[in-house]
């Protein structure tokens, strides 16, 4: 099973997300012959979120996770809800073209807006904070990139300033950092907590959501696009479109 590393077990270790968050939904494994117009494999941020999207736009949707809903990289990440993606506006516009790219980089900046705004519509209890997002740098040359990054966002009208050199120690608890700026878009969260709300809210809305799937990679990898079942001839799961991977790696085996 992919979603274990090698000598895993399938317990989310203890973290200050797991002792804070409310327990998962409670979810069956698949025993009975489903059928959905699209099949979702993994339930972290990416997959509940489609789930959520399809569910509400009408369709019938299954979420199958080898383990549970946060068990990736969406329970066990910083919790720092940042706008933007890794490459500065200007490179997205270089690679993506005036109109493309400059949609792209629009949508980036609102995705913080998103998720707050489906933590408040979903009533997710998980410690949302949207309080900015500071980003500090301590060597000449990584000031320099936080400028141009800081200008590039403020040219777009975004919500962002250089922090003052007398107001950095106070702000970041700390005085090695010689330069920040903020991004009043962002915030933080508890990332665990957020995904197993997505999981309740999804399971509200409809969504079928079967955890503790053994040996879903074969299942997915052996099987159609138009008909996927599992590798034993008795559970099955029939759907007219599958996204995959939401598994935040492609399964390999
Ligand atoms: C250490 C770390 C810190 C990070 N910090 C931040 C941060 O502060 N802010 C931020 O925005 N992003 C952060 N990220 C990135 C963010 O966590 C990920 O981009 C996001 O969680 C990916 O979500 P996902 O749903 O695609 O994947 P995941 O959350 O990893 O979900 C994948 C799901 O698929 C399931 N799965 C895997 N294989 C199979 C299979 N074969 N069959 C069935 N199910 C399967 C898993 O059990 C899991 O539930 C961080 C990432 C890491 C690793």
């Amino acid at each position: 099973m992919t979603a274990l590393l090698a000598g895993e077990l399938p317990v989310l270790p203890s973290s200050a997300w797991k002792l804070t968050a409310p327990p998962p939904p409670q979810c069956s494994s698949l025993q009975e012959t489903v059928e959905a117009d699209v099949a979702i494999i993994g339930s972290g941020f990416t997959g509940l979120m489609t789930a959520i999207t399809l569910r509400e736009a009408g369709k019938t949707v299954v979420v199958v996770d080898a383990i549970e809903p946060g068990w990736g990289a969406s329970g066990r990440n910083n919790g720092q809800v940042i706008p933007g993606l890794k490459w500065d506006p200007d490179v997205v516009v270089q690679r993506y073209g005036a109109i493309q790219g400059a949609r792209l980089v629009e949508w980036s900046g609102t995705a913080p807006t998103l998720v707050f705004e489906t933590i408040a519509k979903h009533e997710i209890n998980c410690f949302p904070v949207q309080n900015g997002w500071i980003q500090p740098a301590y060597t000449g040359i990584s000031i320099e990139t936080i400028k141009a990054r800081c200008n590039q966002w403020a040219r777009r009208g975004a919500p962002v300033e250089m922090i003052p050199e007398h107001e950095l120690e106070h702000m970041l608890g700390t005085p090695i950092f010689r330069s920040a700026w903020i991004d009043r878009r962002g915030g933080s969260i508890n990332p665990l907590a957020y995904a197993r709300g997505l999981a309740t809210a999804a399971i509200k809305l409809g969504v079928s959501l079967y955890t503790y799937l053994r040996r879903t990679a074969s299942y997915l990898r052996t099987h159609s696009h138009v008909r996927q079942r599992r590798n034993d001839s008795t559970n099955r799961l029939f759907c007219l479109y599958m996204v995959w991977p939401a598994t935040n790696r492609i399964p390999s085996r």
